[in-house]
This record gives C-alpha cells, sequence and structure tokens, in this order.
C-alpha cells in the first residue's frame, strides 16, 4: 500500500513546468514552480506548518489553542488545514470586500469567520487589525501567526522552496523569479539560492506597479497577495538584485495565456511573476535556467481576471456592447 497520513505530508516538493509556449523563442529556458497543487493550493501551505510548528515548540500555542489571523485567503487555508490536524480553533479576520466565495472556503475548512468594514481606517476599533488583536487579547490560549512579522515565514523558504529549486535543476538555476507580498518567498528562497550558488544565482522580485516594493508610494493596484504600502519585516532587502514592475494590465494578460496557452489555471500574482521571468529571460544569456515561482490556482479569481465583464469594466479589455462599467464596479 501506498499512502500519505495526511494531506498535511502533501505539502512542498511541487514539480517544476516548462514555460514552452509563452516563453516561446527566448535565450534561457523559463520553468514555472507550480505551487497550486499544495494541498491548501497555495504556497501558503508551506509557511503555515512552519509557522506553528515554530510556535509549538515555543508554547506560544498548545492543546485548545485558538489561531487568529488578519487574513482573508492563501494563508488562512493553509493554516486551517494544519490547525485541523492539531485540533486549534480558527478564527479569521477579514475586510468586507472579500468576496463570499473566499469567506466560504475558510468556513468549509471549519474555520471561523469574523468580517469588518473596509472604510474605517486601520486604528478603527472596528479596522480588521483592531479586531484581530482584540480577539487575541479576549480568546484563552489565543496566538496570531502574523504573517508579516513572523520568522518562520521566510525560514520555510529557506529551508523547503529554495532547496527544491537547487535540487530540481541540478544546481544550473541562474534566475530565481518571485513576487513579493510579505517577502517570506523571495527573502527565504533568495537567501538559499545565493548562498547555494556563491552569490551566481539572480534574485528578481516581480512587484505590482504603485507598490512600496518597487519605489511606489502604494497607489492601488488589483493584482492581490502581492505589493504593500509599507515595508515587513519578513522581506530582506538585501536579497533582491533587481525589483521588476509590472501593471495589472500586464499581469492579467499574461494570467489568462498561461491558462489558455499552457494549460495552467492560476491567479493574477502568477501572471506578474511571469511577466517579469520573461523579462529578464529577453535579455539572458542563451543556456539560462529562469524558475519563476506561481504562487496559487486561478479558481479564486473567475469572476475577476477570467471574467471577460469584470476585465473589460476595469478596462482591461476592450468595451464590448451591452456592459456598462458601472454595472459591474459596483
Ligand atoms: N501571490 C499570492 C497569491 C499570495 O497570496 C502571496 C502571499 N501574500 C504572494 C504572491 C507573495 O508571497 P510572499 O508573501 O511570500 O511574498
Amino acid at each position: 500500500m501506498e499512502y500519505y497520513e495526511n494531506v498535511i505530508d502533501l505539502i512542498g516538493d511541487t514539480p517544476l513546468v516548462r514555460l514552452g509556449t509563452v516563453g516561446a523563442g527566448l535565450p534561457a529556458t523559463v520553468l514555472a514552480k507550480v505551487e497550486y497543487v499544495n494541498p491548501g493550493g497555495s504556497v501558503k501551505d508551506r509557511i503555515a506548518v512552519r509557522m506553528v510548528e515554530a510556535a509549538e515548540a515555543a508554547g506560544k500555542i498548545g492543546p485548545g489553542g485558538t489561531i487568529v489571523e488578519p487574513t482573508s485567503g492563501n494563508t488562512g487555508v493553509g493554516l486551517a488545514l494544519i490547525a485541523q490536524r492539531r485540533g486549534y480553533r480558527c478564527v479569521f479576520v477579514c475586510p468586507d470586500k472579500v468576496s463570499e466565495d473566499k469567506q466560504n472556503v475558510l468556513r468549509a475548512y471549519g474555520a471561523e469567520v469574523v468580517v469588518c468594514p473596509t472604510a474605517v481606517p486601520p486604528e478603527h476599533p472596528d479596522s480588521y487589525y483592531s479586531v484581530s488583536d482584540r480577539l487575541v487579547d479576549e480568546i484563552p490560549g489565543a496566538w496570531k501567526p502574523d504573517q508579516y512579522a513572523n520568522p518562520a515565514n521566510p525560514q520555510s523558504h529557506y529551508e523547503t522552496t529554495g532547496p527544491e529549486v537547487w535540487k530540481q535543476t541540478g544546481g544550473e538555476v541562474t534566475h530565481f523569479v518571485a513576487g513579493i507580498g510579505t517577502g517570506g518567498t523571495i527573502s527565504g528562497a533568495g537567501r538559499y539560492l545565493k548562498e547555494a550558488s556563491a552569490g551566481r544565482v539572480r534574485i528578481v522580485g516581480a512587484d505590482p506597479e504603485g507598490s512600496v516594493y518597487s519605489g511606489g508610494g502604494g497607489r492601488p493596484y488589483l493584482v492581490e497577495g502581492v505589493g504593500e504600502d509599507f515595508w515587513p519585516s519578513t522581506y530582506d532587502r538585501d536579497i533582491a538584485d533587481e525589483i521588476v514592475a509590472v501593471s495589472d494590465d500586464d499581469s492579467f494578460d499574461m494570467t489568462r495565456r498561461l491558462a489558455r496557452e499552457e494549460g495552467l489555471l492560476v491567479g493574477g500574482s502568477c501572471g506578474m511573476a511571469v511577466v517579469a521571468a520573461l523579462r529578464v529571460a529577453e535579455r539572458a544569456e542563451p543556456g539560462d535556467t529562469i524558475v519563476v515561482l506561481l504562487p496559487d490556482g486561478g479558481r479564486g479569481y473567475l469572476g475577476k481576471i477570467f471574467d471577460d465583464e469584470w476585465m473589460t469594466a476595469y478596462g482591461f479589455l476592450p468595451p464590448v456592447e451591452g456592459v456598462t462599467v458601472g454595472d459591474v464596479l459596483r
């Protein structure tokens, strides 16, 4: 018999898949590290398991404990998976702009979801930051992973993502490209690859135009999960050799192409990272190997990036008769 004891054992060891169509005709080979095959559907399973294990080792959470985190997406799913196994309760706090579908995914895994108003400043008592802090204080045995400040986040990528890329490419990787949200992926995997290659591997961050990492002032963008308007402590500013800023338009166009041309139904931050990887590939040396990390799958974005009306309403597709911008934007 061949089986896994539980789904937690399926986290990591994700495959590399060549982007032979969108990357055709370029001097370098572009390989995608496909993270949606993790059991919770994203790269965030990796950090969830390590953050919980580190907290247990430090005595911050134990039997009967509750995980409280302001998250609406991938990190919540990862935490919910591991919480089930350990018998912890999960309470996620999210702003009301988060779609019902996303909230329901978290509830489906057995988590509780507390919804807070989006239209209040972070310091307001009803903001999702304030509410999550209050819940941590009020619930006995509560622990907040705080993925933006938890060293186990980058460390999980130093211990898993980085070594996997190195091993899978037989040490031939020349560039590693990843989007930056908390910065955990690029900081941890990037540090490992720099060390393993004695500094040879070039680390490239991909960032939405307007985000601080690429020099923006926090101007809004629509791609989800990446870019920030502050500098989290999980981001190591010394790791990336280069940051490539990508527009929403280019990110979403590539996201749709990945589904149609590569059979990869992935999220918008994946399209963004691939745009950056292809720009790097255009000026690479023949024989270079570029690995680009694709954080999640596309099912959570069917009503947005893969919806023609939504794309048209936001000006990413040319106007079509019968679709009014205001209809969808409301
Ligand atoms: N893409 C998506 C969809 C994400 O959820 C995240 C995590 N916020 C990232 C990219 C960026 O990863 P990291 O936080 O490790 O920088």
